[in-house]
C-alpha cells in the first residue's frame, strides 16, 4: 500500500486508543495516517450539524 499524499511506504500500526482492534496505515515518509474507521464514518454518515461541528 502505498500513500495518496507522497506515494511513500504505508505501514500498518495498531491504535488500540481508538478502538480495541483497529488498525490504521501509517505514511513512514511523511506521517499522513489513513484511518479506515473513520473514512467510513464519514461516507456513511449523513451530512448532520452534530457530525460537521465535530469534524471542525
Ligand atoms: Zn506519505
Amino acid at each position: 500500500m502505498n500513500c495518496q499524499k507522497c506515494k511513500g511506504l504505508m505501514i500498518e500500526e495498531q491504535r488500540p486508543e481508538l478502538a480495541p482492534e483497529s488498525v490504521v496505515h501509517r505514511c513512514i515518509n511523511c506521517g499522513l495516517v489513513l484511518d479506515p474507521l473513520i473514512q467510513r464514518n464519514r461516507l456513511s454518515s449523513r451530512p448532520r450539524k452534530d457530525s460537521f461541528m465535530r469534524a471542525a
